[in-house]
C-alpha cells in the first residue's frame, strides 16, 4: 500500500482539494427497479487518473434524475471510489479565531509525559516511515491515557496520529474504528471546523471508500471483532471501538435492527469496562442515539419499536 499524504488515497492532492468526502451508496439495484448509474467522463487527472462523472438515479436502467457530479477512480470490475464535486465552487474554509485555539489541556501538569516517544514518532511520520512511527505513537498514547482524560486535547492529538498511521499502512480494520471514535470527540473539543477535525473526517471517508461499501465494512469489522474478542475479552477498549464501528456500518448498510443491537451491547460493555462517565462511553451513547433517530425516521415497524425500547433502557433523549 503506497502512502499518500497530500491527498486522500487514492486521489491526488489537487483532486482531493477540489472535492469533498462522499460515502459511496450501496448501489445494488433492488427488485424495485431503482438504481444509480454514472454517465460522462470529463476532466481526467493525469496525476491520479480520476475523472469527473455525473451520477443519475435510474429506473429500469433509464436515467430519471441527476444526483450530482463525482470524481471517480475505478478500482476493478464495477467497483470504484469517488468524491463529490460540489456544483458551486468550494468556499475557502472559514477561519474563526476561536476554532483554531486549542482548549486547555492537562498536559502541562504532567511533566512525565514529555518523553522522547512522541517526538521520535513525529520524526518517523514526517519521513514517511509509518511502520517505524506506530509503536512510538502507541507508547505515547498509552502514557497519555494513563494520566489524562481520553478526550484531553493532548490525548486526542496522539489518538488521531495512531489512526492516521493505521490508515497510512493500509490497516483499515483498525483505522476506521479509531476515526469513528475520535471524530465526535474532536468535533466536541476542537470544533467542527478545526484542522484536526477536518483531517479526521477526510481520512475516515477515504478509509471507508477503500474498503468498498458498508457491507464490505461490516464483513471486515465482524471478522476482526471475532478474533479480538476471543483474545482480549468484550470490554477491552479495542473491542469496544471495533464493535461501535461495526454498529455504524450496519446502519449505513440499512440493517437498523442489527445496528441497534450491536450499539446497545457496546454501550453496556463500555459502561462496565470503562465507566459511565468515560468520554468513550459518551461517544457510544451518542452513536446509539444516532441510530435510534435513523430508525425512528426511516426504519420499519420493528426497527422503530427496538429504537423506542433502547431509548427507554438507556435514557436517551
Ligand atoms: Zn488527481
Amino acid at each position: 500500500m503506497s502512502e499518500v499524504r497530500g491527498g486522500v488515497y487514492p486521489f491526488c492532492k489537487a483532486c482531493t482539494a477540489s472535492s469533498v468526502p462522499w460515502r459511496t451508496p450501496d448501489t445494488t439495484t433492488g427488485l424495485s427497479g431503482r438504481g444509480t448509474r454514472f454517465y460522462g467522463h470529463r476532466d481526467v487527472c493525469l496525476d491520479c487518473g480520476s475523472s469527473v462523472r455525473t451520477l443519475f438515479a435510474t429506473f429500469l436502467l433509464v436515467p430519471v434524475s441527476r444526483l450530482g457530479r463525482y470524481r471517480i477512480i475505478k478500482t476493478g470490475g464495477r467497483s470504484y471510489v469517488g468524491r463529490l464535486v460540489p456544483d458551486q465552487p468550494m468556499p475557502a474554509p472559514v477561519k474563526s479565531a476561536t476554532a483554531e485555539q486549542p482548549p486547555p489541556s492537562e498536559f502541562k501538569n504532567h511533566p512525565e509525559l514529555v518523553d522522547a516517544n512522541y517526538e521520535q514518532a513525529e520524526m518517523h511520520w514526517a519521513a514517511r516511515d509509518s511502520a517505524g512511527a506506530l509503536p512510538l505513537y502507541e507508547k505515547s498514547l498509552a502514557a497519555c491515557e494513563k494520566v489524562l482524560k481520553a478526550d484531553d486535547p493532548a490525548t486526542l492529538q496522539v489518538r488521531l496520529r495512531v489512526a492516521q498511521v493505521r490508515l497510512a499502512i493500509g490497516d483499515y480494520g483498525a483505522a476506521i474504528p479509531w476515526f469513528e471514535l475520535v471524530t465526535p470527540q474532536l468535533v466536541r473539543v476542537f470544533g467542527p471546523d478545526h484542522k484536526l477535525t477536518r483531517i479526521a473526517i477526510e481520512a475516515i471517508t477515504g478509509a471507508q471508500l477503500m474498503v468498498g461499501g458498508p457491507r464490505e465494512e461490516v464483513q471486515l469489522l465482524s471478522e476482526l471483532l471475532t478474533h479480538d474478542e476471543m483474545l482480549l475479552g468484550r470490554q477491552h477498549p479495542k473491542v469496544l471501538r471495533t464493535r461501535a464501528a461495526l454498529g455504524r456500518a450496519h446502519m449505513f448498510a440499512d440493517q437498523l435492527t442489527r445496528a441497534i443491537q450491536v450499539l446497545e451491547m457496546t454501550l453496556a460493555d463500555s459502561i462496565e469496562g470503562l465507566g459511565a462517565d468515560h468520554p468513550d462511553t459518551g461517544v457510544y451513547r451518542g452513536r446509539l442515539l444516532e441510530i435510534c433517530e435513523q430508525a425512528t425516521t426511516r426504519g420499519r415497524k420493528k426497527d422503530r419499536e427496538l429504537a423506542n425500547a433502547a431509548r427507554r433502557r438507556w435514557a436517551l433523549v
